[in-house]
């Protein structure tokens, strides 16, 4: 780094707590399932919580895995909201009950991001087990029943892409506040699903679907990092003054996220 650089400063953080989960989907970029053997336990997370907030971190979102699964996550979650971080977590759903909403209420959370892949068929498919969508379906009325503000990630592939105007329509009624857009990957359990990949010729279609929606009062339409940047409609996804931050997700795997000034709704944030 050069002399007279300012200082490098993690502003952003994704933590992935554990890597255990009651899901095993098949874009999962992870293959989450187990816990890790070497996963740190409540105290050791307190302490880097601690050392993040010192480090300078703003922002901090917990996944998995199934992030629900880990005990104490609340705790964890608590103490960076009190230090005076942003704290949301993305979760899949299926065990968010009235106590996992308690929890959330006790870290202080700003949001919570539910990940929703399609209408009841197609969601169940890529879940790989019945019932997941009536449990984030759930999930979501408990959460806003509780005025806690919700955004739905979705993963694209091609089979899933006709549910695009049924789910905006479902989310509007359901009052979620933000909606984050991506495609899947060829990695982790993708890789052996090549053939439902996401056709590259359909992107416009995407990025068409962003353009008309993007002008709709809510939900705020959040494109991930792997949409676009080929047409004319890029300008109604990203760099626009003012425009909601972008995030880029890897299925169960990896978030990145790149937070800008919001237009709307200036208590949520999705990662
Ligand atoms: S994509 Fe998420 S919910 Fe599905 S198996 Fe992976 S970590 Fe679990």
């Amino acid at each position: 780094m050069h002399p007279e650089s300012p200082p490098y400063i993690p502003e952003t953080c994704v933590w992935e707590l554990t890597l255990r989960c009651n899901l095993r989907c098949m874009h999962c970029g992870s293959k989450a399932g187990k816990k890790r053997p070497l996963e740190l336990n409540v105290t050791q997370c307190l302490k880097t919580a601690d050392e993040l907030r010192e480090l300078g971190c703003k922002y901090v979102t917990f996944i998995g895995g199934e992030i629900l699964l880990y005990r104490g996550w609340e705790k964890i979650a608590r103490q960076l909201s009190r230090l005076g971080a942003q704290v949301n977590i993305i979760s899949n759903g299926w065990s968010l009950g009235e106590k996992e909403v308690e929890q959330i209420k006790y870290a202080e959370l700003i949001n919570v991001g539910l990940s929703l892949d399609g209408m009841a068929g197609n969601h169940d498919k890529i879940r790989n087990r019945q019932g997941s969508y009536q449990r984030v379906l759930q999930a979501i009325d408990r959460l806003r029943a509780a005025r806690i503000d919700v955004g739905i990630i979705t993963t694209l592939m091609d089979f899933n892409l006709p549910d695009l105007n049924p789910l905006h329509q479902l989310l509007v009624s359901k009052k979620v506040t933000a909606w984050q857009i991506q495609i899947a990957t060829s990695m982790g359990q993708m890789a052996a699903h090549q053939d439902a990949l996401l056709n590259a010729a359909k992107m416009a279609e995407i990025t068409r679907f962003f353009r008309v929606k993007s002008g709709c009062l809510a939900p705020v339409m959040v494109a991930g990092d792997n949409i676009g940047y080929y047409d004319e409609n890029e300008s109604c996804m990203r760099n626009l003054p003012g425009r909601w931050g972008t995030m880029g997700w890897v299925p169960g795997g990896t978030f990145g996220h790149r937070h800008r000034q919001r237009r709307q709704r200036p208590r949520l944030r999705i990662t």
